[in-house]
């Protein structure tokens, strides 16, 4: 199947309330353009060195999601075009996104990454530490930062009724935020979930933005 077919097929899945995110990460920049012809126009990697690279050499209204762990040092690179970094974990993270944005006159949209699984491993705000963000002082001067939602990784798992349960917990946890400090905002709306393995459940608890690579693009090689 090609990429423009596996598009295709997902879309067809879609509700309107359901934009998708083409993880493209470790795929030829080919097969990026040919998801683009197709009409993808949200794209989401998680290396910053492997996204720069590819911002530089396709098409100039593409909107980059960085979906991975990002590190404090390397804002710099993606502040000049980024539309969406999904997974801020940290004030002093969202601090360095904010210096970067204002020094390139930008606003960057960002989301709260949530921990929502059981894995001890994966990187994630609770829900009092995302809390004392939006109540600290120094988020609410910032003036070149917007949150547009939450982001959260289910655990690695069969187990879909566990991954159902985490889902949920997200959405519980995006309508905690959204009534206490956003309630006035539109554009606080996105629930950002899911890998290709589950998006249909994603779908079903609520989710705005799914992120799906392998159905698209098909297996990456491991490393
Ligand atoms: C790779 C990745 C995905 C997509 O995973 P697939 O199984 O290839 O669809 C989704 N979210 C994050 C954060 C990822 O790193």
């Amino acid at each position: 199947m090609s990429v423009k077919e596996n598009l295709e097929i997902l879309k067809s899945q879609l509700n309107e309330n359901v934009r998708l995110v083409a993880v493209s990460k470790t795929k030829p920049d080919e097969m990026v353009q040919e998801a683009y012809e197709a009409g993808q126009r949200i794209f989401g990697e998680n290396k910053v060195q492997d996204m720069v690279d590819r911002e530089g050499r396709l098409p100039s209204d593409i909107q980059w999601h960085f979906i991975g762990h990002l590190q404090r040092n390397k804002v710099k690179y993606l502040a000049p075009f980024i539309n969406t970094i999904q997974a801020v974990d940290s004030l002093r993270l969202l601090k360095e996104i904010e210096k970067h944005a204002r020094a390139n006159q930008r606003v960057i949209n960002c989301f709260l990454q949530f921990h929502i699984a059981l894995e001890e491993s994966k990187f994630g705000l609770s829900i009092d530490t995302a809390k004392q963000i939006l109540m600290s002082e120094e988020y609410k001067n910032m003036e070149h930062i917007k949150i547009g939602g939450v982001m959260g990784m289910a655990t690695f798992t069969d187990d879909m009724d566990k991954v159902r349960g985490e889902f949920k917990t997200l959405r519980k946890y995006f309508d905690l935020i959204k009534n206490e400090f956003f309630n006035d905002d539109d554009n606080f709306c996105e629930i950002s979930m899911c890998m290709s393995g589950d998006y249909k459940i994603a779908i079903e608890e609520g989710s705005t933005l799914i992120r799906v690579g392998t159905a698209i693009f098909g297996e990456r090689e491991k490393h």
